[in-house]
């Protein structure tokens, strides 16, 4: 009972800036001490540059503390930026990085249970309550995305449906023989599952009011689009697995930011060049501190996650901080002839184009030493039926429409439905064919 009051009171959502910043200073030297005694790696990294426990005062300090990167975790895989004996370690979560290496979390059994108490926030601010049943296809396994959403379910009370990703006809059944109210999956999951809806006749037939979606970056237009396919509301979540994993931040039903979960994660919005904190609604790096992670607690974790800080206050009443919608991560980033190019960009111009589809990929060449990109398209299948010149005005169109959001010319090849293939996890989006 007392872990549901916890939950639904949002309190600790709703204090004044000042508050948050004593609570948030309080944590914070906790942690620059207990790192500084506990984990070798942040002794050293602090000593190098003769920062001491003593110096961190508050979060006004926290620009003294050294960054942690993904290539730290890469160096200490897999348990080498431990803060409490392998004992009191209850469970490790990764991600596949692209040197075949797992990106590793690990957490002790409060760290599982702080990251239920921040999904179950998360489902709350999406008006969802322990009435609601909550279909999970989310990949389960060593992916937070599952067993995250799964935690925070269950903390939350609602009746869980473990379902993890695949077999689409499946989930359908399901879907519909158990009565969802709330599904969690990646965005272009939910687009697939949604086509496969619309063709068994089954969107009405479901009970689906809200979905909770990320794990990707995706654009307005995108959950636009999936919102009026699927008749429910759809809400963005983030997390990555070095923090905790989803349940970092969350939009609440006026969609406009998501709110992080500061009490328990420090953000900065840092210019990725400088490495100074850029004003609010500027675009930066998010970096987090854990204040609160017993496991693997991390100082200034570069997310390489693009966005800029909104501290106005939300309609919904709640003071925690938002987040823009990511615009993309800097690993996503593509320069094509010297331009920065963000899959978001073209998502949100293809999305804008009465023909085209939701579904896209990017494929990058090098041709004479000059970079081309390709944006291959699903178009409606009328396109394909009609007379050609239709067919070429809507290539010329979207050309055009792409050169102008990112000011590159591109080529475009328009495709029938269901052409490229679809994801039951994170999509891929771009394919980089350039040796670089
Ligand atoms: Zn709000």
């Amino acid at each position: 009972m007392e872990w549901q009051e916890r939950i639904r009171r949002p309190e600790i959502e709703c204090m004044s800036r000042d508050e948050m910043l004593t609570l948030q200073s309080e944590r914070l030297v906790k942690q620059v001490a207990n790192v500084y005694e506990h984990v070798p790696f942040y002794n050293r990294k602090m000593k190098e540059i003769g920062v001491e426990p003593g110096d961190i005062k508050g979060v006004e300090d926290i620009h003294k503390l050294p960054f942690t990167t993904k290539e730290d975790l890469r160096e200490n895989y897999p348990f080498g930026l431990l803060a409490v004996p392998k004992s009191q370690v209850a469970r490790v979560q990764g991600t596949s990085g692209t040197t075949g290496k797992l990106t590793l979390a690990s957490y002790t059994k409060h760290d599982t249970e702080i990251w239920g108490e921040c999904v179950a926030r998360a489902l709350t601010m999406a008006g969802l309550t322990e009435e609601d049943i909550i279909h999970v296809c989310y990949g389960y396994g060593l992916f937070t995305g599952g067993l995250g959403l799964d935690f925070g379910a269950r903390a939350l009370g609602a009746l869980t449906i473990p379902m993890s990703a695949g077999n689409t006809q499946r989930q359908m059944m399901c879907l519909e023989d158990f009565g969802a109210t709330a599904m969690a999956c990646t965005p272009s999951y939910a687009l697939h599952l949604a086509e496969a809806l619309e063709e068994a006749g089954l969107v009405d037939k479901l009970k689906l009011k809200a979905g909770i979606f990320g794990a990707e970056p995706w654009t307005v237009e995108m959950q636009k689009e999936i919102e009026e396919r699927l008749k429910i509301n759809a809400f963005d979540i983030y997390g990555l697995c070095e923090i905790m994993g989803p349940g970092v931040a969350m939009e609440c039903i006026h969609h406009n930011g998501l709110h992080i979960f500061e009490d328990h994660f420090l953000p900065e919005i840092l210019n990725p060049t400088t490495n100074e904190a850029v004003k609010d609604g500027d675009t930066g790096e998010l970096v987090f501190t854990t204040l609160t992670k017993e496991a693997m607690p991390l100082i200034r974790y570069r997310t390489k996650d693009l966005t800029s800080m909104d501290r106005t206050q939300c309609a919904c009443g709640r003071t925690l901080p938002r987040i823009s919608k990511f615009k993309g991560r800097t690993d996503d980033m593509k320069v094509i002839r010297g331009v920065n190019v963000f899959p978001t960009q073209i998502e949100t111009a293809l999305l804008s184009i009465q023909g085209a589809l939701p579904h896209y990929l990017l494929i990058v060449d090098r041709e004479n030493n000059l970079d081309v990109l390709t944006v291959m398209v699903e178009v409606d299948e009328q396109y394909f039926s009609d007379e050609i010149r239709k067919l070429d005005d809507l290539k010329k169109k979207i050309g055009n429409v792409i050169k102008q959001a990112i000011g590159v010319s591109v080529r475009v090849k328009l495709v029938e439905p269901k052409s490229i293939e679809r994801s039951e996890g994170k999509a891929k989006r771009v394919i980089d064919n350039r040796n670089l």
